[in-house]
C-alpha cells in the first residue's frame, strides 16, 4: 500500500524521467526521501555538502576575482567515486581532496587551515559549467573528505562587479536562482544546504558585508584589507553572498539579540538609514508571531540586485533605487525580511514549490500591514493582488501553483507564485481560523527550520494545529489552475429570511469553500450582517436568516474568497 505522497511522487517522478534526465548523476541511487524531487537538476544525494569556504580576491586594477573554495563532504551512502560541482565560466588551475581526519567540520582549525596536510592534487575534469571531481577511490558511508578548487577569472554572472547609480565601483552576489555557479564552487541547488564561512580581500577602500557573523578583518598590506565571515546555519546557494563597496553604515537596532544594520550608499545616507530603519519594527512583528530569527544578523543592503529586493540570507540586497527617504519601501523590507524565515530557513525542496518561499514572503507583507495599518490596509492589497490572480490566470488558463510544466526557472516567478500563494495563505488562515494558522505556521517553521520542506509539510503542520482533513484544500488551490466563477442571486424569502442561489460558472468541477454575503438593512446606520455558507456544489439554494429586512448584499465583504463575483438581487421589491 502507498501513502498519498507516494503515488504523487510516483506519478511525477514518471514524468521526469522523460524530461530531464540528461543532466542527472547519480540518480539510480536516489533515496526515497528525494524521490518527489522533481526540477531538472538533480544533485546527487549521496554526497551532502556540510559547509563551504570561498576565500576571494578583488581588486579595483580589473573585474577578475581569484578564488580557492574548500568544500567539506560527507556521504550518505558508500560507492560514490566522483563528486560534481557547478563552476560556470572560471578557469580551474588545481583541485585537491583531503581526507577526514583533516576536515572534520567540527574542529575550527581544521576548517580554517588554508592547507590540509593529506591534500592529493587529482585530474579533475571541467566541461560545460560541471566540474567532476574524481576522488582516485571509492568514499565509505559516513565518511567526511574535504574538496579544494583553486580558480580565477572574470564572473559573467552571479557576482555582479560594476558601478552604482552614482558611478562607484560594486561588488554584489546576485545568485537566485543558480547563479552562485558563475561565482562559486557549489551544488547549486536550492536543496542542498550547508553552512559557508566567506574570507574575502579586497581594497581597503571599501566595507565588506557576507554571509554569516563578522570574525575577523585584518590588513593584509597597505592597500587590502582581508574580511571573514562564518555562518552556522546551512542556507542553500542561492542566498550565500558578499556586497563590497563604500557603504555608510549604521546600526539601526538589536531585536531578542539580534543586531540590524543598514549598510546604504554615502549619497544615500539620510534617506537609506531612515528607510531601512523600518526593518527594526518588521523583524520584531515576525518574531512575535513565527519564531527565533534565523541568523546571527540582519543587514539591510543597497545593492545592484537584478530584483526589487533579494532574501540573501543575514543580509537582504535591495535594489538601489529601494531608497527614497518616503517609506515606499516598507512592503519589499518587509517581503524579503518574510523570507529569512521562508525561503532562507525553511526552505523549498524542490524549486516547483517556490510559493512556500514567494507566496509566503507575499502573505506575510500583508499581514505585516494588518498588524501596523488595520485589516482595511490588508483588504485593499489583497483585492488588487485578486484581481492581478485572475488577469493572471485568464492569460495561463491550465497553469496551477504547482507547475511542474515549467523549464525556465524564472517564469517560477509569476503571479500564481506570489500574489496566488499568498493568497492561499490567507484562505488557510480562513479554513482554519487565525489561532491555528499561527499555530501550525510556528510548528511548521520549528519542524523545519534550517531544513527543506514541501507543500505536503505544510499541510501536515495545519491538519495537527486545526484538526481538520485539509488534503482537499491544499489540491484545490495548488495543484488545480483557476478559481470559482460564482453567480449569486437573492430574494426575500415569504418568512423573512432571504433566498440565496449559488452557481459557479466555470466549465471545470465545483470549487469548495466558505462564501461570506453581508446584508444590509435599507436604513444605512444599522450594521450589515455577514452570512457564511458552505458551497460545495456547482450550483445551490441556501435559506438564510439574517435578521435584518436585508435591502442590499455584498459578496464576500471581508475579502477572504479567491474568486470571481457577482451578487444581484432577484425578487420582487
Ligand atoms: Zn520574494
Amino acid at each position: 500500500m502507498l501513502s498519498r505522497r507516494s503515488i504523487l511522487a510516483i506519478a511525477t517522478l514518471l514524468v521526469l524521467t522523460v524530461a530531464v534526465a540528461a543532466v542527472i548523476i547519480g540518480s539510480a541511487t536516489q533515496e526515497s526521501a528525494f524521490a518527489y524531487t522533481q526540477d531538472p537538476y538533480h544533485p546527487d544525494h549521496r554526497v551532502d555538502v556540510e559547509h563551504y569556504t570561498f576565500r576571494l580576491e578583488l581588486s579595483d586594477e580589473s573585474d577578475e576575482i581569484a578564488g580557492r573554495a574548500s568544500v567539506d563532504i560527507a556521504f550518505r551512502e558508500s560507492g560514490v567515486d566522483t563528486v560534481r560541482l557547478d563552476l560556470v565560466g572560471m578557469t580551474v588551475s588545481d583541485v585537491t581532496v583531503s581526507d577526514a581526519a583533516a576536515t572534520d567540520p567540527t574542529n575550527e582549525n581544521n576548517r580554517n587551515s588554508a592547507t590540509s596536510d593529506n591534500a592529493r592534487a587529482v585530474a579533475f575534469d571541467h566541461q560545460d559549467g560541471v566540474l567532476i571531481v574524481p576522488l582516485e577511490r571509492t568514499a565509505r558511508k559516513g565518511e567526511r573528505l574535504r574538496i579544494d578548487v583553486t580558480y580565477a577569472g572574470v564572473p559573467e554572472d552571479g557576482l555582479i562587479i560594476s558601478q552604482n547609480k552614482h558611478g562607484a565601483r560594486t561588488f554584489f552576489g546576485d545568485n537566485w536562482p543558480n547563479r552562485a555557479r558563475h561565482w562559486l564552487p557549489t551544488v547549486d541547488h536550492v536543496s542542498e544546504k550547508a553552512t559557508v564561512a566567506f574570507e574575502v580581500t579586497a581594497p581597503n577602500h571599501y566595507q565588506v558585508i557576507a554571509t554569516g557573523e563578522l570574525v575577523e578583518e585584518v590588513g593584509v598590506d597597505e592597500t587590502r584589507r582581508l574580511s571573514r565571515f562564518k555562518g552556522s546555519v546551512p542556507i542553500p546557494p542561492k542566498v550565500m553572498v558578499i556586497g563590497v563597496a563604500r557603504f555608510a553604515v549604521e546600526e539601526s537596532g538589536v531585536v531578542e539579540g539580534v543586531p540590524i544594520s543598514s549598510w546604504v550608499y554615502p549619497e544615500d545616507r539620510e534617506n537609506g538609514f531612515r528607510e531601512y530603519a523600518r526593518a527594526v519594527q518588521v523583524v520584531e512583528y515576525f518574531i512575535d508571531q513565527i519564531g527565533p530569527f534565523p541568523y546571527a544578523k540582519l543587514g539591510n543592503v543597497q545593492s545592484t540586485t537584478r530584483y526589487g529586493g533579494m532574501e540573501n540570507a543575514g543580509n537582504i540586497f535591495y535594489s538601489e533605487n529601494s531608497v527614497s527617504g518616503t517609506g515606499a519601501s516598507e512592503g519589499l523590507i518587509a517581503h524579503e525580511i518574510a523570507h529569512q524565515w521562508f525561503g532562507d530557513s525553511v526552505t523549498e525542496a524542490d524549486w516547483y514549490h517556490i510559493w512556500l518561499s514567494e507566496g509566503f514572503a507575499t502573505y506575510f507583507t500583508q499581514l505585516y500591514m494588518e498588524h501596523t495599518y488595520g485589516r482595511e490596509r490588508m483588504n485593499t492589497g489583497l483585492a488588487a493582488q485578486r484581481t492581478a490572480i485572475i488577469r493572471y490566470h485568464q492569460r495561463n488558463p491550465d497553469s496551477p501553483v504547482i507547475d511542474t510544466t515549467i523549464v525556465d526557472l524564472n517564469d517560477l516567478l509569476s503571479t500564481n507564485s506570489y500574489q496566488k500563494g499568498g493568497w492561499v495563505l490567507h484562505m488557510l488562515r480562513q479554513q482554519v481560523g487565525t489561532a491555528d494558522f499561527w499555530e501550525g505556521i510556528r510548528a511548521y517553521y520549528e519542524r523545519h527550520r534550517d531544513g527543506n520542506a514541501l507543500t505536503g509539510d505544510l499541510q501536515d503542520a495545519m491538519e495537527d494545529a486545526s484538526g481538520q482533513d485539509l488534503g482537499w484544500f491544499f489540491d484545490q488551490w495548488l495543484r488545480r489552475a483557476g478559481q470559482p466563477q460564482i453567480d449569486v442571486t437573492w430574494s426575500n424569502a415569504e418568512d423573512g429570511g432571504v433566498s440565496v442561489l449559488v452557481r459557479q460558472l466555470q466549465d471545470s468541477e465545483p470549487f469548495r469553500f466558505p462564501l461570506d454575503i453581508s446584508f444590509a438593512h435599507e436604513d444605512s446606520t444599522s450594521e450589515p450582517v455577514t452570512v457564511t455558507l458552505d458551497v460545495t456544489q456547482k450550483q445551490q439554494t441556501f435559506q438564510v436568516d439574517p435578521g435584518v429586512q436585508a435591502a442590499t448584499a455584498e459578496l464576500d465583504p471581508n475579502v477572504w474568497l479567491l474568486m470571481e463575483g457577482d451578487i444581484s438581487y432577484s425578487g420582487r421589491r
